[in-house]
């Protein structure tokens, strides 16, 4: 093995000695990010991007944003870590912020380091909640990247959470790409609805734990779920004793327009309430990672007398914990959501829908707020997903004018920061209408 020269290698040579995420090793990665502001981002050359990616979609407050870096700052000159078993001030008060946007019941905040293990968390909460194993969850749906290393622990901690299987999928609704034949969206709601009550009965109510949705469906599409399903799904919940989790960590903190995705009207316009919430990414936009469980009363009583059986070193994790004071401050007397939801009604969503009538190959604008997605067909009849290898080249001219995508499958993803201004949306619109076949 040959050792870099650190001071010689570029930034590039010496990233080949990080092992990447969701990646073929054997492809470079092209890009060195540098510096980032607001929407911008820079790279070691000095060429600048209009970030409508917001990294993974978590940049919901914009790059280095003056008050959640100092507040990091401050609090890593005075408790940089502590263990999660002692109170500690900085957490109580990100704890009450989070509770204060989330509104009742939610009484407490179990905190994590980002969504995956929220997700762990929260079925864990459920499974000892109703001593019932099976979680259900849609075909299409991201909930993170763990779920092996509390079944290889040696000591008593396994025991309790020893759940081999017990995960069992149905198809959520998705009109325009629909699994059950509907025509509409008040169609592939009901019968989507109909298809999940089958699969509960299936699989046997008592059985089943949780029910875990993205309340928007993020990487797999941006799937605003049609009237009526969310209330649909807390029906059947209710009818056979079923926990239902709501999973908000990429729709959440701003992207839809609301604090929560749960709190939208179009969305959720009875005001159904999951009984779990899992978060992150927006919470503090990522500057230090974080995430976490939104407990109402009914389950966090539970353990009031009873040890809960999770826990993380990094729970509470005080810079994160002062990220997120800050960055829900900021957000709130900055009007970031606010200004999210105005993009999306007035600006984004309108210029999107007329990106589409100048480019056929949109078969469908999907999306809310900041979080948007085009579907890439190559024929509007047929619905045709273009192939792979159009959305590479798409992705390649975006970048080479200035602009840095987000992508998924046969999907460009319009995903800004909720910060982001109106003159912005119209550079950005310019270059997709330039960049687009
Ligand atoms: N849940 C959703 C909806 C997500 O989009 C993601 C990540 O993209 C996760 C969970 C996992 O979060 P993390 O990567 O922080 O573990």
């Amino acid at each position: 093995m040959t050792m870099l020269d650190a001071d010689q290698a570029s930034t590039l040579d010496l990233d080949r000695q990080v092992f990447h995420s969701w990646s073929a090793q054997g492809t470079p990665t092209a890009f060195a990010v540098e510096r980032a502001s607001g929407c911008d981002v820079w790279d070691e050359d000095g060429t600048h991007y209009l970030d409508f990616s917001s990294q993974l979609v978590n940049t919901n407050i914009g790059h280095t944003h003056p008050r959640v870096v100092e507040a990091i700052q401050r609090q890593a000159a005075v408790l940089p870590t502590v263990a999660p078993s002692t109170a500690n001030r900085t957490r109580g008060l990100a704890a009450e912020r989070v509770l204060a946007v989330a509104g009742e019941p939610f009484s407490k905040v179990f905190f994590t380091n980002g969504g995956a293990d929220a997700n762990e968390n929260a079925i864990r909460l459920a499974r000892l909640t109703t001593g019932r194993t099976k979680v259900l969850s849609t075909y299409r749906s991201y909930h993170g990247n763990t779920g092996a290393a509390i079944a290889a622990t040696g000591d008593w901690r396994r025991v309790p959470n020893e759940y081999a299987s017990g995960h069992v999928h149905f198809f959520g609704p998705f009109a325009y790409r629909s699994e059950f034949w509907s025509d509409s969206a008040k169609q592939e709601s009901e019968r989507a609805l109909q298809h999940l009550e089958r699969v509960v009965q299936a699989e046997g109510p008592a059985s089943i734990a949780a029910l875990l949705l993205e309340t928007v469906p993020g990487t797999a599409g941006v799937l605003v779920p049609p009237p009526g399903y969310l209330a649909g799904v807390r029906a059947i919940c209710d009818r056979w004793g079923i926990l239902l989790i709501l999973d908000e960590v990429m729709s959440g903190f701003g992207r839809t327009g609301d604090w929560f995705a749960f709190q939208n009207e179009q969305i959720n316009p009875t005001g159904v309430v999951p009984d779990l919430v899992t978060f992150a990414k927006g919470v503090n936009s990522g500057y230090v990672p974080a995430g976490g469980v939104l407990i109402p009363p009914a389950i966090a009583g539970e353990f009031d007398t009873r040890v809960f059986p999770g826990g993380l070193t990094y729970s509470g994790h005080p810079l994160a914990m002062a990220a997120i004071v800050a960055t829900i401050d900021a957000m709130q007397d900055e009007g970031i959501v606010e200004n999210a939801a105005h993009i999306g009604r007035d600006v984004l969503g309108p210029a999107l829908h007329a990106l589409a009538e100048r480019h056929p190959v949109i078969g469908e604008v999907r999306g809310l707020g900041v979080f948007w997605a085009l579907d890439l067909v190559t024929d509007r009849a047929t619905r045709q997903p273009v192939p792979v290898a159009d959305i590479v080249a798409l992705k390649s001219r975006l970048l080479a004018s200035g602009l840095l995508p987000f992508s998924a499958d046969n999907r460009i993803h319009v995903v800004p920061p909720c910060i982001v201004t109106e003159q912005q949306v119209a550079h950005a619109i310019d270059l997709y209408d330039a960049a687009l076949p």
